[in-house]
């Protein structure tokens, strides 16, 4: 298990005067493949950096059972695990982690400034790799059930449906992948598809094809969760014929893509209509010496060892730019 320290005020809501804003070289704003790999490339460029993890450590690979294509793990390796290996590998180099969250950025100050529930800080370079959440439905019966019957996470709450029947929302490869990980525990895995063809690659499907315990629902939208103190059936609706009717389950996993995490950065970074940072082949994006890196800038792969790689790029820049930034500071001083 990877330590990870509070930040002192860890919980608190910000209230700090000037003189206890601290300063940085580099701070990585989120702790997933992306932070973690920039973590361990800055530290190892001794920069000193401070990633502050955020709400949910380890990022989407950390909520996922089983990763079988990160290279170096021809057996496959759990997502947590992978994101605590990847974390330790960070700290060994001088990374520091906090497990605090980022509540606003400025960046139209320099050196930047970075708040969060326990401190304030000024970076002289950011990392940004806030990745993406779950998109969720938002259908009737969802928010009062969400934790308590409806979830995004199979490795998770997968345990809780032991011999029970579950509903897994969505066809790409998250909901194959997660879908397949759940029939370890429940009797029934219902997957609800909006078409009659997955987005999933064609090994998920196979697999997926092949379990007994799975059950496809093609051409149905999921329109409410339904149940009074626990979740007992779904409402569907197939959009080719427009007929309703409730399928019985326990439990309701959607799966059904993912939204970027960019709140933070809307109206100070250029973002393209998706609402994903725009970074360039060097992970610059529009403010010198602010990058980004993983699923917050990439709506096109979202795979582990691609948000990993653009992690490593972006503190090889971010190191570069810190270096010109000293060489200009030093020659003004000479002058
Ligand atoms: P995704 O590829 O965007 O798939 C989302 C699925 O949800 C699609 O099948 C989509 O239907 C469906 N959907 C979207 N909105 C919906 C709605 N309102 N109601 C019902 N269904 C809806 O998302 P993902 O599966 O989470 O995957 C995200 C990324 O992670 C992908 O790049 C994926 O390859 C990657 N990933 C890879 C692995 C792996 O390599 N093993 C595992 C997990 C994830 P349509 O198909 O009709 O659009």
């Amino acid at each position: 298990m990877v330590e990870i320290s509070l930040s002192p005020n860890s919980g608190e809501p910000h209230n700090q005067s000037a003189e206890e804003v601290e300063e940085r070289d580099l701070i990585i704003i989120g702790g997933g493949p992306a932070g973690l790999t920039a973590g361990i490339y800055a530290g190892r460029a001794q920069v000193s950096p401070l990633i502050l993890v955020g709400p949910s450590f380890g990022g989407q690979v950390a909520a996922t059972s089983e990763t079988e294509n990160y290279p170096g793990f021809p057996e496959g390796i759990g997502g947590m695990a992978l994101a605590e290996q990847m974390a330790e590998h960070a700290k060994r180099f001088g990374a520091e982690l906090l497990f605090d969250e980022v509540t606003s950025v400025d960046l139209a100050v320099y050196p930047f400034v970075v708040r969060s529930w326990g401190a304030t800080y000024r970076a002289k370079a950011l990392i940004i790799c806030t990745g993406t959440s779950p998109r969720k439905l938002g259908v009737p019966g969802e928010a009062k059930f969400i934790g308590r019957g409806v979830s995004f996470c199979a490795t998770c709450d997968g345990y809780f449906y032991r011999d029970k029947i579950v509903v897994v929302v969505g066809g790409g490869d998250s909901a194959l992948d997660e879908g397949l990980y759940l029939t370890r525990f429940a009797k029934e895995v219902i997957i609800i598809h909006r078409r009659d063809r997955l987005r999933a690659g064609p090994i998920l499907q196979e697999r997926a094809m092949a379990n007994d315990k799975i059950r496809f629902v093609w051409n149905s939208v999921v329109e409410a969760v339904l149940g009074d103190k626990v979740v007992n059936g779904v409402r569907v609706r197939n959009v080719v014929t427009g007929e309703e009717s409730e399928i019985e389950t326990d439990g309701v996993f959607e799966y059904v893509g993912l939204t970027p995490n960019t709140q933070l950065f809307k109206d100070l970074l250029e973002l393209n209509p998706g609402g994903y940072i725009k970074a360039d082949k060097r992970q610059r994006t529009s403010v010198p010496g602010v990058y980004a890196a993983g699923d917050v800038q990439d709506p096109w792969f979202r795979q582990t060892v691609v948000a990993a790689g653009a992690g490593a790029a972006a503190a090889i820049e971010a190191e570069r730019f810190l270096a010109e930034r000293a060489y200009e500071d030093a020659s003004e001083r000479d002058e």
